[in-house]
């Protein structure tokens, strides 16, 4: 039995009664072409509740103001939430506190961050960074790059035919000169569940650190970083029911004290004298400028939302969807299906129609109001090892429902016959 409450999920979700086709902002305009959307692209962004909508009028319509500085009352409440917002995203995933969540602008500045402050300083010619086949760009083009302007080599750890990590390749590449590994916790194309905290283990074994991408564990699965212990992990508000503009970088807090700044300006300093300045503390160091306030507010929200749906129900939910597309999927012989099988995937599938193109397929599917994504997913040489230049991905989140999926399977199927 699926273990959430849909219809009352969705009603938070008013995007989800729109219809899509025809020419739906137009009154009265081909009002008959439209169908309901059906929104399977969560992967990529997920959708916003009226909790969090709410919470971001609210700041907008009460207390807007800059943070930190103001002695006024306004300041002073944005400042609270603001703070108050490092808190609970700390608590969230299982940090010691504010002092080790910094808020970045999305993942990828979370990696680009740490490969600022800590690679460039710290990596150098005969070291390595040990990547895995599936990274997403936001990880690869990073530490691919920091490696080749450091002088050190990157290295790959292979995926297997059934799309996990080879752990033993792993045993054999992370070695004494390794100084960074850096490994997605769930691929957002494979929905491969990785290792993490073996990866870890390996890692620090060879006095090494780990950053683990969460992007796409921490929206669909309960997280707590003591489990698996990386040095830096991290996500993104906008694939959690929460805005665009914000991420989040989670580091060990000896760390990001060692670290030096990877942006200066206001906001990160104690004292400035013509000659010198210090630094103000953690984690406001990392954060110059006026930051992502009304964002850090709003990812608050979402973060409540979304354990008052539960996070382990969550998981469940999508197991079960995942686990139903996969098999339905599966019923085709002429579809390709990539990763592990439906048991053990996260929340989405990727998969070809043989001698469809992914994109064909998606505007099939967008005529049938079915919004998947279709490309590379930001991991173009996961695709080469796949040997398909893209694939088509449909992705779950807590409003979804089987009913969606047959829907998804149905247009599939229509696209099937068009190009038979
Ligand atoms: N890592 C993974 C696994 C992702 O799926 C994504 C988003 N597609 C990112 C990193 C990057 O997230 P953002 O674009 O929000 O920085």
């Amino acid at each position: 039995p699926y273990p959430l409450d849909v219809e009352a999920i969705r009603a938070d979700f008013p995007i989800l009664d729109r219809k899509v086709g025809g020419d739906a902002t137009v009154p009265g305009e081909d009002e008959d072409d439209t169908t309901p959307l059906v929104y399977l692209d969560n992967a990529a962004t997920s959708q916003t509740p009226d909790q969090v909508v709410d919470t971001i009028a609210d700041y907008y319509r009460s207390y807007n103001s800059n943070v930190h500085r103001g002695i006024h009352q306004l300041s002073q409440e944005a400042s609270v939430a603001y703070e108050e917002a490092h808190d609970r995203v700390a608590e969230f995933v299982g940090a010691a506190g504010r002092e080790e969540i910094v808020f970045t602008k999305n993942a990828t500045e979370a990696e680009n961050l740490v490969a600022y402050a800590w690679g460039l300083n710290e990596i150098g010619p005969g070291d390595n960074v040990v990547l895995t086949q599936m990274e997403h760009h936001a990880s690869l083009v990073t530490w691919q790059q920091t490696a080749r302007k450091t002088g050190a080599e990157a290295r790959f750890i292979r995926v297997t035919d059934d799309g996990r990590l080879d752990m033993d390749h792993a045993r054999e590449l992370i070695d004494e000169d390794t100084a960074m590994v850096s490994a997605v916790h769930v691929s957002n194309t494979l929905g491969t569940v990785n290792p993490v905290a073996e990866l870890a283990d390996l890692a620090h074994d060879h006095d090494a650190l780990i950053f683990v991408d969460g992007a796409q564990s921490v929206p669909h699965m309960p997280v707590d970083v003591r489990e698996f212990d990386p040095d830096f992990f991290a996500f993104s508000g906008h694939k959690m029911c929460g805005p665009t503009g914000i991420g989040v970088l989670y580091g060990k807090e000896r760390l990001l004290e060692e670290m030096e700044p990877y942006l200066y300006g206001g906001s990160m300093i104690r004292k400035v004298t013509f000659e010198e300045t210090q630094w103000e503390d953690l984690p406001w160091k990392f954060e110059a400028g006026t930051p992502v306030i009304e964002q850090g507010i709003a990812l608050h929200a979402a973060i409540d939302y979304l354990e008052d749906v539960g996070m382990e129900r969550v998981h469940e939910h999508e197991s079960l969807l995942a686990r139903y597309a996969y098999d339905r999927l599966s019923e085709f012989d002429d579809i390709e299906i990539y990763g592990p099988p439906g048991d053990e995937r996260a929340g989405l599938v990727s998969f070809n129609v043989d001698g469809v193109h992914a994109h064909d397929l998606s505007s099939i599917l967008n005529e049938h109001g079915v919004a998947i994504r279709a490309g590379d997913h930001c991991t173009q040489p996961l695709h080469d090892v796949l040997g398909a230049a893209a694939s088509a991905r449909a992705s779950f989140y807590v409003y979804n429902t089987r009913e969606e999926i047959d829907a998804l399977v149905e247009g599939v199927d229509d696209a099937r016959q068009l190009f038979a």
